[in-house]
């Protein structure tokens, strides 16, 4: 291992070692890089990734005149500023696309039939009043026990106990708020089961509405009079994707990594020691490699497999951590074969309306170049956690299901130009009533692993800007040793 003397002065660089090639691992390597140069301190990366490519959950192709298709993410919030602040950082800031001005609204399907989401209502809280009242998604006695938010109480019980977002929705807002609004669009970003998913790991912000406001109406509509006064603007407007989609933020990404560090593909790390100084990864092929510091960007049932000799309690816990599977099946057709008007971003549909699909996004409606003159592009979900025998259907059963269901929903005829099935097996981390706690628990058993450090979508957020920061905060923690951040800090 590497000798370091107070003046910093190695007899050999410091090895760092990342696992994962997906945008977690490779916005570590990054920053580790980033942090050798700005210190100059010699440093030599490695990173490994089991499968033959990069990106992990991030998969951007051309299919014919289809310019831009997403297998994966196909865009990033700014409002958690990492994932801007790096692609600024790659030279991509003039390259970033924001989402289209128009049709900036979504769908949810009621008894069979698309209708648009009150306008102004935010995953959980409304932000304008006449909306909600005139809204059909909702019946009266509906609209009635949702308006008694205005008047209930601030949660009796422990307020720092979890709580899942079923919970908090039925206690706030009642049943059918959940069913109608809330469980079709949390489902639509976390592909999750509510009744199981914590309120503070998830959605912290409407917690935060009842402490401070007691009513989570009353601060949502406040919070509406605020937007529409100018002091914010409507969330669409947030999200932006590099121009050529988001591969080419892992493009770019991997040519700043490849100039600076090794990248092996097609090398998967079975297992972690820890060793007197520093740590050895055995790989499946049998070879061993010796490194300063590990950052592990793997998903956590990954990382469990890996630490388990290290620390069986951090593997414990990590295997904790439950993962749900979704297909995307992303289609092009031409516009005169669908009935509807698409004049939305994307459908969410409710559990209760028993369809085989959960949601549909209208690519070529929130992003400029993604289908060709005269066509529309769609990305639509299908498994997650609420159905998740539909993800153990083979391609062909899940491409027909999806043209079934578009048809039935959207009036989607004819051939489509192209249909792509692109699997996320066990991609999308579940964040269940307590998984704050399982965190921080992980936390403090990592901190006995010195030299080590966790990354990804595991643990603080599932967005890219969520992995980008946590990858980060792990470079800035172990790639350059102790001495080295007690130089950067002092
Ligand atoms: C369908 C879908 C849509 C999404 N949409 C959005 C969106 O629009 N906006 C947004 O912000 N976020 C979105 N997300 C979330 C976001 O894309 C992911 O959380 C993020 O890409 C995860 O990156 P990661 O590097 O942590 O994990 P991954 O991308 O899963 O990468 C982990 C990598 O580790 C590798 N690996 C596994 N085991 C080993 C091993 N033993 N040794 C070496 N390598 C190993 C894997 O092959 C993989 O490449 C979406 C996620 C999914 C699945």
């Amino acid at each position: 291992m590497s000798e370091q003397s107070v003046t910093g002065a190695t007899s050999r660089p410091r090895r760092l070692v990342v696992l994962g090639g997906g945008v977690t691992g490779l916005a570590a390597a990054h920053r580790a890089l980033e942090l050798a140069r700005e210190q100059r301190v010699a440093l030599e990366v490695e990173l490994l990734e089991a499968s033959p490519r990069l990106g992990g959950a991030i998969w951007t192709d051309r299919v014919d005149a289809y310019p831009v298709v997403e297998g994966g993410p196909d865009m990033f919030i700014t409002d958690k500023p990492w994932a801007l602040a790096l692609a600024e950082r790659l030279g991509l800031g003039d390259k970033l696309l924001s989402t289209n001005t128009m049709n900036r609204r979504s769908l949810v399907l009621r008894d069979g039939l698309p209708v648009e989401v009150p306008e102004g209502f935010t995953l959980m809280a409304p932000t304008k009043v006449v909306p909600m009242v005139k809204t059909p998604l909702l019946s009266w006695a509906g609209k009635a026990r949702m308006a008694a938010d205005l008047v209930l109480p601030r949660r009796a019980d422990d307020p720092k106990e979890d709580e899942s977002i079923a919970s908090f929705v039925r206690r706030r807002f009642g049943q059918e708020v959940l069913d109608r609004l809330v469980q079709p669009l949390v489902g639509g970003i976390y592909t999750g089961d509510p009744e199981r998913l914590s309120l503070r790991a998830t959605l912290p912000r409407f917690l935060e509405m009842e402490r401070e406001h007691r009513s989570v109406a009353l601060a949502g509509l406040k919070k509406g009079r605020a937007e529409s006064s100018g002091i914010s603007g409507a969330r669409y407007g947030l999200f932006v994707s590099p121009k050529g989609g988001m591969g080419t933020f892992i493009t770019r990404l991997v040519e700043r990594v490849k100039a600076g560090a090794k990248v092996r593909l097609s090398t998967s790390a079975e297992r972690l020691e820890v060793l007197a100084e520093g740590h050895r990864i055995h790989l499946a092929s049998g070879e061993a490699i010796d490194a300063d510091a590990v950052i592990v960007a793997l998903p956590a049932f990954a990382a469990a497999g890996l630490l388990e000799g290290a620390s069986r309690r951090l593997a414990d816990e990590l295997v904790g951590i439950s993962y749900a599977s979704t297909a995307v099946v992303v289609s092009g057709h031409a516009l005169a074969d669908v009935k509807h008007a698409l004049d939305a971003f994307g459908l969410v549909i409710p559990h209760v309306e028993r369809r085989k699909i959960l949601a549909v996004s209208f690519a070529s409606r929130k992003l400029a170049d993604r289908a060709p003159h005269g066509s529309v592009q769609l990305r639509t979900f299908v498994g997650g956690a609420m159905q998740p025998e539909l993800y153990e259907l083979s391609d062909a059963r899940i491409e027909g299901i999806v043209l079934d269901e578009l048809h039935a929903i959207l009036g989607v005829d004819g051939t489509p130009d192209f249909v792509r099935v692109m699997r996320h097996h066990r991609a999308m981390p579940q964040y269940l009533v307590g998984h704050l706690e399982r965190v921080a628990r992980i936390e403090e058993a990592t901190r006995a692993l010195p030299g080590l450090a966790l990354a990804g979508s595991a643990y603080r957020g599932v967005g890219v800007p969520d992995c980008v920061r946590s990858a980060e905060l792990a470079a800035e923690a172990v790639a350059l040793g102790a001495s080295a951040s007690s130089r950067r800090t002092g």
